[in-house]
């Protein structure tokens, strides 16, 4: 007899069926048994009855999670027994027999509730079995499906580069691996495959692709791993606009698949405006508060400061805010406007016989002129709100958009569009930026191309914070999406941002000369892209955790709960890397 899925016995009512599965939950009734058996397809409903001697004593012996094989017959369920979250499943299973594959001994974890944390991942093959960790596996499953489906069809190859490999100077830190045959040296694990598929390239594959493991030795926040997998692509003759709408399609075809829904149009917006507009570069179009610029010549203080190079508003409307929101914020930001006066200020602009007064600290910063004329561009009504911010270095706004957050999300329109989709592409990242100690690094990779591909570009220019990259990052509500960019592929620019970058020969080019070298030999243009798949997955499956949507993640400090890794290794094992004087 063929074993039958849970998933298809509404299509088998009478009919003798044999099922393997897990045990759910068991329910033991004067006369009856109850049995919830679980296979990787769904769940159904197992009855026992009492008539059915030897089933009926074996049914309440058993316990939940055993796997059992049961043998029954399909009936439709009695009407008044099908209860309304159930509704899908209308039959169910009078037993004939049951057997024990294998007894399970008492479950340390709640498997269909939420446990804790790190009983869930140390017992991770338990955890595995709740529907959730089951559903978004296998989302994880079918959207890896339709990205190669995609890749296949438009001609892209896969191929795989190593993972024993060498540091891709990414930005973050490398995993390193010791050689036991080459004493004293070491293998990286790959940040992404970045070099590679540029050098596929070179090498004349023009359209690649892989599903790649990245490994980044980094301190972990909630969505990073140690380990993650990446969408990653990369295509010769290609520009920065060909390589998006490869990704737009995907995404479309993505959102099609799994959802059942057209995406909008993607918007697109240059980082600098983006910060501007948004505050930040990862945009969350579904919140409708935005700043609004405005001009120097606008901005006149009553007070004595020196005026800065930025000014920023937003309002909040009163139609559009819950109500009592400041009430709820107020001790925040009581702190915030004493911290930055006179520069963040606010105003509430109240109608009076047809004349605009305004209420709060901003009258006492700015000229009733100044203020009348913002309050007109940000085009604010009666009871609005009105925020504003002058600002030196762009860098400096992350503090006006957190006011601008914490509003945005109690703000009606907000939550009318949280179930909306809103993609935008950010382009146009500056080159190289200051990391904390002021030193100048790359603000992507050092393969990104500048904009204007006829810059020369030398250690010392002056301007290096001002050169704009030709790269782009998906957003989809807030949430980075992925990352590419256009590839520089002339030898001379590349070895002129490894030097800027101190990736020269002092530092035996970081160990890429291999890399500069093969720029020399007909080196086509090309630009590329990649997905964090594990991201994508957390949105499509509504997951607030990284850890959801993986099977075997670590913990946020890089511990593998289940396999109880990184742990010790032999003593002889550490002597044959050389590695034992370090211990
Ligand atoms: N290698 C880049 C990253 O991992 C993506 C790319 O530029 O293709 O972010």
């Amino acid at each position: 007899m063929k074993r039958t899925y849970c998933k298809n016995i509404n299509l088998l009512e009478k009919k003798k069926v044999k099922i393997f599965g897990w045990i759910s939950t068991i329910r033991i009734l004067k006369n009856l048994v109850f049995i919830k058996i679980r296979d990787f397809t769904g769940e159904v409903q197992v009855i026992c009855i009492k008539e059915k001697k030897t089933v009926f004593e074996l049914a309440k012996s058993l316990k939940n999670e055993s796997c059992v094989k049961i043998f029954g017959i399909v009936q439709k369920k009695p009407k008044d027994q099908i209860l309304d979250h159930e509704n899908k499943e209308k039959f169910e299973i009078i037993a004939k027999k049951i057997e024990i594959i294998n007894i399970s001994d008492n479950i340390p974890i709640e498997i269909q509730k939420e446990s804790s944390e790190e009983k869930r991942l140390k017992f991770r093959y338990l955890d595995l079995r709740s529907k959730k960790m089951q559903k978004n596996i296998k989302i994880r499953s079918k959207v890896i499906e339709i990205i190669r489906n995609f890749f296949y069809k438009k001609k892209f190859l896969e191929i795989e580069t190593p993972i024993l490999s060498h540091s891709t100077e990414e930005g973050a830190r490398n995993y390193i691996i010791p050689s036991r045959v080459q004493k004293n040296k070491f293998y990286s694990l790959p940040q992404s495959p970045q070099v590679f598929k540029q050098i596929l390239m070179i090498s004349g594959f023009e359209k690649y692709y892989q599903i790649a493991k990245c490994f980044r030795d980094e301190d972990l926040r909630s969505n990073r791993q140690p380990e993650f997998t990446q969408i990653d692509l990369e295509v010769a003759f290609a520009n920065a606009r060909s390589i998006q709408n490869i990704i737009e399609n995907l995404i479309r075809i993505v959102w099609k698949k799994i959802f059942n829904i057209f995406l909008p149009k993607f918007q697109r917006i240059s980082y600098k405006n983006c910060i501007l507009r948004f505050g930040n570069d990862q945009p969350d179009l579904r919140n409708k508060i935005q700043f609004i610029k405005i001009k120097n010549s606008n901005v006149q203080y009553k007070i004595k400061t020196k005026k800065k190079k930025y000014s920023l508003c937003f309002k909040l409307s009163s139609s559009d805010m819950q109500k009592d929101i400041y009430k709820i914020q107020e001790k925040y930001f009581s702190k915030i406007f004493q911290k930055y006066y006179p520069y963040i200020s606010w105003t509430q602009i109240i109608l009076k016989n047809r004349k605009l007064e305004f209420f709060g600290p901003l009258k006492k910063i700015l000229s009733t002129y100044s203020i009348e004329k913002i309050s007109k561009i940000a085009n604010c009504e009666n009871k609005d709100f009105l925020f504003f911010y002058n600002f030196e270095d762009i860098q400096d706004i992350a503090i006006f958009n957190n006011i601008k957050e914490r509003f945005g999300k109690y703000s009606k329109s907000f939550i009318k569009n949280y179930s909306s989709w809103n993609p935008i592409w950010v382009t146009d990242f500056p080159m190289f930026v200051r990391d904390e100690s002021g030193k100048i690094i790359s603000g992507r990779h050092p393969f990104t191309s500048p904009k204007n591909k006829k810059i020369k570009i030398k250690d010392s220019s002056k301007n290096l914070l001002n050169i704009v990259s030709d790269s782009y990052d998906l957003v989809i509500n807030g949430f980075e999406i992925g990352s590419g960019s256009v590839r520089i592929f002339e030898y001379k620019m590349q070895k002129s941002i490894f030097k800027i970058l101190n990736i020269d020969k002092k530092r035996n080019f970081g160990n890429l000369s291999f890399f500069l070298n093969a720029l020399k030999f007909g080196a086509p243009p090309h630009a590329g892209f990649a997905i964090g798949l594990d991201r994508l997955i957390m949105i499509l499956t509504d997951s607030k955790n990284i850890r959801d949507v993986i099977a075997f993640p670590k913990t946020t400090s890089a511990i593998d709960l289940m396999t109880n890794s990184p742990n010790n290794i032999d003593k002889n094992l550490l002597k044959e890397l050389n590695l034992y004087k370090f211990y």
